[in-house]
């Protein structure tokens, strides 16, 4: 067994904060470190595929897999959307060897963390301010004005959740948020 099998790595923030950003530049970079595709009942957005970006399943098939205690955690992270982490999908990573970073909302990584205790580096990447997720979050052209008040509302209150994870990484400026990142998670590991 490989000495990384068990060991995790949550990204967590709320939407809009650059977790995603982050989470992308470090599986380009460290071929060690593998994305933990979640399942989610959500439509896929343009460009987005199954089995790469989410595990796209409807309603019924992602209670089917709770019923079938299936997941690591699961969230209905906005109204009626399922999103949850695959058993399955942390074994896939980690019998290849792997380090699965999971890129997952507050509550979930909160879950996670509390079960992967001692094997677990939890980052919680924070905005530098409400006013700046909004600007982001307005400029991705995804979101409806609906789903954007419910994003700022959630976010506001995720941002309370910051002293929950191990680490605090301010995203005031992509590249440096990028590189403090790393360099925690190599201490994590021991790289
Ligand atoms: P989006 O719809 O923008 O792809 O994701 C919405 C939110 O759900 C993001 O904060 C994302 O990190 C979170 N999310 C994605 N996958 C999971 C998951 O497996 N579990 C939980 N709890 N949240 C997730």
């Amino acid at each position: 067994m490989s000495s990384v099998h068990n060991k995790l790595i949550i990204l967590t923030a709320p939407s809009g904060s650059g977790k995603t950003s982050i989470t992308r530049f470090l599986i380009n970079k460290y071929p060690q470190l593998s994305f933990s595709i979640s399942a989610t009942s959500r439509s896929p957005r343009a460009g987005e595929k199954n089995g790469v970006d989410y595990y796209f399943m409807s309603v019924e098939e992602f209670r089917k897999k709770i019923d079938e205690k299936g997941f690591i955690e699961w969230e209905i992270v906005y109204e009626g959307k399922y999103y949850g982490t695959l058993k399955s999908e942390l074994e896939r990573i980690w019998n290849e060897g792997k380090v699965p970073m999971l890129d997952i909302d507050v509550q979930g990584a909160v879950h996670v963390q509390q079960k992967f205790a001692g094997d677990c580096l939890s980052i919680f990447v924070e905005p530098p301010s409400v006013e700046e997720l909004k600007r982001r979050l307005s400029s991705r052209g995804s979101e409806t004005p609906e789903s954007l008040a419910t994003r700022i509302n959630k976010a506001s209150y995720e941002l309370s959740f910051n002293h929950h994870f191990t680490k605090t990484i301010l995203n005031d400026d992509l590249d440096k948020a990028c590189a403090e990142t790393e360099q925690v998670i190599k201490e994590f590991l021991g790289w």
